[in-house]
């Protein structure tokens, strides 16, 4: 058993194999879900198949998705000899952009999965560019259904200089990319080396996933808290609720909300009903500070150290890609921009530059729109005090989604805040 957990993202363009690879990773590691095991072993007894294979996963996954059952391969987990991996959404799942925002789907590194036998298409460019501006520390890229082209060496050569091409256009570090010939379909150096590619001898999927670096807890960062709910609670008075995202707190610890600008001392903290001396990145506490009311601080405030407090932005200039919007965005329009536990009114004052999205290169400077699909860098001025960070200083702060009409338009991340 493992005990140290990875965020894993699995992208690429569709039907070039990420459920079945996905389902394969299950199978392997033998983390299919109890009850899909025991429906199947009695189906396969029944037909007198014996045992149950890998087909039977993957017809159990289909079957789910036919049913219209959510149970894709977003949220499956399994365990390695080093980590316990969660697969988080992917790029064109629907809650993709929202739950990467709110940190759900915050993913360490990710599998890209490329058909041999179609190479880079549009939404591996998308996904490429996605990963890289969501800071993905490393890629491992399955050059998969090798059995399709029977395993030739120099289609997955072409492949991998497609890909490699791909990578240096968006300014991915290729060191931190490794490549392996796959089937996701038959199993080909997914958990053993294959004989079917004796003309590679570099690692298994497994062993490449063993292998990725530890994600670093955000500790050595300043303390960033920010506030979900304020609750009283009688006999302790004002108990503002969040989960810390990053360093630590500990009692008797001066602390500042912001945008709020109130602050005190740490009193208590406490965690699953007890009382803690402190609580680290991913914990979801609860605390009294001296001298804090009720109605002095609230949901979307951030809570960090005295000396070092959130920043709070009268401006900011951002990255953001337009997902999906009916007409063109324009200077002046004005969507609420959910970040952390903010919600606020925020007006695009400028639009600085249209970046080509496979590059990351730009492709014009200030233009008069932007409309789906592309990427830009803007300034936005928001309509109410707004704590936020640069995304390269505090990536957990740095982040939002863009949403209006009900849905999520936009996401980006932060470049530089222009303090209050
Ligand atoms: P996704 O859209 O990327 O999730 O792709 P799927 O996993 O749904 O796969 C698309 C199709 O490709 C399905 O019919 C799979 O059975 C097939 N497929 C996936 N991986 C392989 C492989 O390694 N070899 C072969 N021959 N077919 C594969």
């Amino acid at each position: 058993m493992s005990e140290q957990h990875q965020n894993l993202a699995v992208i690429g363009h569709v039907d070039h194999g990420k459920s079945t690879l996905v389902g394969r990773l299950l199978y392997e590691t033998g983390s299919v879900p109890e009850h899909v095991i025991e429906q199947h072993r009695e189906e396969a007894e029944e037909k007198g198949k014996g045992g149950f294979e890998f087909a039977y996963v993957m017809d159990n996954l289909a079957e789910e998705r036919e049913r219209g059952v959510t149970i894709d391969i977003a949220h499956q987990e399994f365990t390695t000899d080093e980590y316990d991996f969660t697969i988080v959404d992917c790029p064109g799942h629907r809650d993709f952009v929202k739950n990467m925002i709110t940190g759900a789907s915050q993913a360490d590194n990710a599998v890209l999965v490329v058909a041999a036998d179609d190479g880079v298409a549009p939404q591996t460019q998308e996904h490429v560019f996605l990963a890289r501006t969501l800071g993905i520390d490393e890629l491992i890229i399955g050059v998969n259904k090798m059995d399709v082209v029977d395993y030739k060496e120099s289609t997955y050569d072409d492949v991998v200089e497609e890909v490699t091409q791909l990578l240096k256009q968006v300014q991915f570090n290729t060191e931190d990319a490794s490549f392996i010939p796959i089937s996701a379909f038959e199993g080909d150096n997914i958990a053993e080396a294959s004989d079917n590619t004796p003309w590679y001898d570099g690692e298994t999927l497994l062993e490449a996933l063993n292998s990725l670096p530890a994600p670093q807890p955000p500790t050595d960062a300043p303390l960033r808290l920010p506030i979900q709910d304020v609750y009283t609670i009688s006999g302790i008075g004002t108990v503002p609720v969040g989960r810390i995202e990053t360093g630590i707190m500990n009692i008797g610890d001066n602390v500042s909300f912001q945008p709020s600008d109130v602050g005190g001392e740490v009193k208590t903290i406490e965690m699953h009903h007890e009382e803690v001396p402190k609580a680290e990145p991913g914990d979801n506490v609860g605390f009294n500070v001296r001298g804090i009311g009720k109605d002095d601080i609230r949901r979307g405030d951030v809570c960090g150290p005295a000396d070092d407090p959130p920043s709070v932005a009268e401006t900011f200039q951002a990255q953001i890609v337009v997902m999906q919007h009916p007409s063109v965005i324009t200077a002046g329009y004005t969507p609420v921009f959910h970040a952390h536990t903010a919600q606020v009114a925020c007006t695009i004052e400028s639009i600085d530059k249209k970046m080509d999205p496979a590059s990351g290169e730009v492709a014009e400077e200030n233009p008069d729109f932007i409309q789906s699909g592309d990427a830009a860098v803007v300034t936005i001025r928001p309509q109410k005090p707004l704590s936020i960070e640069p995304s390269s200083e505090i990536p957990e702060l740095g982040s939002f989604a863009i949403r209006d009409m009900g849905q999520t338009i936009a996401a980006g991340k932060v470049l530089e805040v222009h303090d209050k």
